[in-house]
């Protein structure tokens, strides 16, 4: 994780483990959750400039140093630089990513996405109530629940880049595209390649 108080330690890392027996080294940029902004220690993003200016150098070294070895979610550090009015790529008008992805917490609720978790109002319902199949198949409440976010809200409660930040990005792209049967051919034939490679479909 690299953040304002120990990115000068990004070489350091790189050379630490380039001679050793590990697969891979991963470089993530620290992004600020919703959760944290209603503590008392409220923090801000991390602005672009410290990005642009002080990481992309040191990162490209560090790519050096690794070869192969390197790794870096390169797509966040992306829409870290390019905020424009703070939507840090969200362009999306609805979060579709989180309909595959739910989160139950310790509590029991089934919560829209982890950022949302500890929000009762963000909740389809709870596993003490009823099991995870009569929650999930409650398209009303689902609907009404996401419509809050994305309609009345319009995100401004959510993390910026959270967890289905990316496959929200595509599945939106997809949705907006549904209209070209190309584009949906060519989905369906990639999705056929990439799923003959998948060993083990449920654990991704
Ligand atoms: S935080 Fe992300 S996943 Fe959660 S509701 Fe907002 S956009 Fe969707």
């Amino acid at each position: 994780m690299v953040t304002k108080d120990n990115f000068n330690e990004i070489l350091d890392f790189a050379n630490l483990f380039k001679d050793l027996d590990v697969d891979y080294c991963q470089y993530k940029p620290e992004v600020i959750q919703v959760e944290r902004n209603s503590s008392d220690n409220k923090k801000d993003q991390i602005p672009p400039e410290f990005w642009a200016k002080k990481i992309i150098k040191l990162l490209d070294d560090a790519s050096q140093i690794l070869g192969n070895k390197f790794q870096c979610n390169s797509y966040k550090l992306k829409d870290l630089i390019v905020h424009k009015n703070k939507m840090y790529g969200r362009e999306y008008k609805q979060c579709l990513g989180s309909q595959f992805q739910p989160c139950v917490g310790a509590d029991g609720e089934v919560y829209v996405c982890t950022s949302h978790r500890g929000h009762k109002e963000r909740s389809y319902g709870n596993l003490k109530d009823k099991n995870f199949s009569k929650i999930w198949a409650d398209m009303n409440k689902r609907k009404c629940v996401m419509s809050q976010i994305e309609n009345t809200e319009k995100f401004s409660k959510c993390s910026q880049l959270c967890k289905p930040h990316e496959s929200n990005k595509v599945l939106w792209n997809i949705k907006k595209n549904l209209h070209k049967p190309e584009l949906i051919n060519d989905l369906k034939i990639k999705s056929k390649k990439i799923e003959e490679k998948i060993i083990h479909k449920s654990f991704i």
